[in-house]
């Protein structure tokens, strides 16, 4: 018998087969829905290429990208410092699982110590999504059990916020308020409670010594990027240190340069016990991280009481240091933050507009009347992506490397946009 294997067989030609293939938009859908989940419902373009702020679907139109695959595309698509970063690590080392480490690894943990200006003893945990970041918050939240080894814990209470979006697993579904979300898949892991939004005295009145951690996110971005009030998360450290309970910052969707800072807690000078990330993390390739802050934390979690196959692998941890390379070494988040206050402006001055939110290149704004999916679709054909997280709200979180000259361009465009949606009507 002959076991010879063909260990390359791109060499045959199969590569572009393999992973770009033709066919129109409406062939590769019909497709879809023979072969995927339905549970994204019907995909709004098939995409085939993207560059910096750009993509292109298989018809061969053209958009400019506002929602950066839902705040992730950081750099925009296809950045080439990142592209080659990935794939030397992938041709060098790819995988390893958790019984061995690997520099980039290491060097990534470091870093984003560093970023967090992170006190004595922080820690990081790596995952793939920004869900698993918060099933491992969630898993440290449940050891801060305020009882000796052996006790049944006295902290069983979770808080969390009315609005609050950390994920679709069941611990992390657990935290997330939205009732549609939720119900289904009842019973979630228990003890959370959603508290109203922004409000301090409801915060301060739920936070006693039963409760194990507060999850906070700064601006609630799925909410239709609503940023929590002054002092509240001052407010919120006051109230967990005073009890005992963890503060847990959820930074998925407002980390790594979005709001143009590396954090949107940042200003808020508070040091919280543990940060989750992910979105922006890798510039487009998975990546999550749960980092804890300070000896106590940190210590929550001992070997064994958690693990993952994939998190924290050579090519997803060296995605994620070329990004910050990147972002650092180009001046992005400036840009983020002079680019999207230009947005913001620029939308406030529009008719139909009638509130903008937001930090740095992550912006929600509320329109006149409910067609916010409609303005979806117009946009699509005009040749914008932005999103709808709510009947009359909008969403961009754009590659933090959009140009004035493209927010511009959007703000040109969007009254005509704003006219067919509600002609659409
Ligand atoms: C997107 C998001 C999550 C979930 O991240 P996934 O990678 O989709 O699992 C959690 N929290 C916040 C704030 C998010 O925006």
């Amino acid at each position: 018998m002959n076991h010879t294997v063909d260990v390359n067989p791109a060499a045959a030609g199969a590569e572009a087969a393999l992973i770009t293939g033709d066919g129109s938009g409406a062939d590769w859908l019909a497709r879809y829905s023979g072969s995927l989940m339905g549970v994204f419902g019907t995909p709004q373009r098939v995409l085939v290429r993207g560059a910096g702020c750009l993509v292109w679907d298989a018809d061969g139109k053209e958009y400019l990208d506002l929602l950066g695959g839902i705040a992730v595309n950081a750099l925009g698509h296809a950045h080439p410092f990142v592209t080659s970063v990935i794939c030397s690590q992938l041709a060098t080392l790819g995988h390893v699982s958790n019984f061995f480490t690997s520099p980039p690894q290491i060097a990534l943990a470091e870093k984003l110590l560093a970023l967090a200006k992170a006190p004595a003893g922080s820690k990081v945990f790596f995952t793939n999504s920004g869900t698993e970041a918060n099933e491992a918050a969630f898993k440290l939240a449940r050891r801060n059990t305020g009882s000796a080894p052996g006790e049944a814990p006295r902290r069983t209470r979770i808080i969390a916020l009315e609005g609050a979006f950390h994920g679709r697993t069941m611990g992390a579904l657990a935290l997330t308020a939205k009732e549609a979300y939720r119900t289904p898949f009842e019973p979630l892991p228990g003890g959370v409670e959603h508290i109203p939004f922004g409000d301090i005295a409801a915060l301060e009145a739920a936070v006693d010594d039963t409760v194990a951690a507060v999850f906070l996110e700064p601006i609630q971005g799925e909410a239709g990027v609503r940023p929590l009030p002054a002092g509240y998360l001052q407010a919120a450290r006051a109230a967990t240190t005073r009890a005992g309970a963890l503060l847990i910052l959820d930074e998925v969707q407002t980390g790594i340069g979005r709001t143009g800072k590396w954090l949107a807690s940042e200003e808020a000078g508070i040091v919280p016990d543990a940060i989750t990330l992910a979105k922006g993390l890798g510039g487009g390739f998975p990546v999550g991280a749960l980092i804890t802050l300070g000896e106590a934390p940190s210590s929550l979690l001992s070997a064994g009481q958690h693990g993952t196959t994939f998190g924290g692998n050579p090519v997803a941890t060296a995605a994620a240091l070329a990004t910050l390379h990147a972002l650092e070494s180009q001046n992005v988040l400036a840009n983020a933050a002079a680019v999207g206050e230009h947005l913001r402006d620029g939308l406030r001055a529009i008719p139909g507009v009638t509130e903008v939110r937001g930090e740095g290149l992550l912006i929600g704004f509320d329109l006149d009347a409910d067609v916010a999916p409609a303005v979806v679709q117009a946009g699509l054909d005009a040749g914008f992506i932005v999103n709808s997280p709510g009947p009359r709200t909008l969403r961009l979180a754009p590659p933090l490397i959009l140009t004035e000259a493209q927010a511009d361009a959007f703000l040109a465009a969007f009254p005509a946009i704003l006219q067919t949606a509600k002609d659409a009507q």
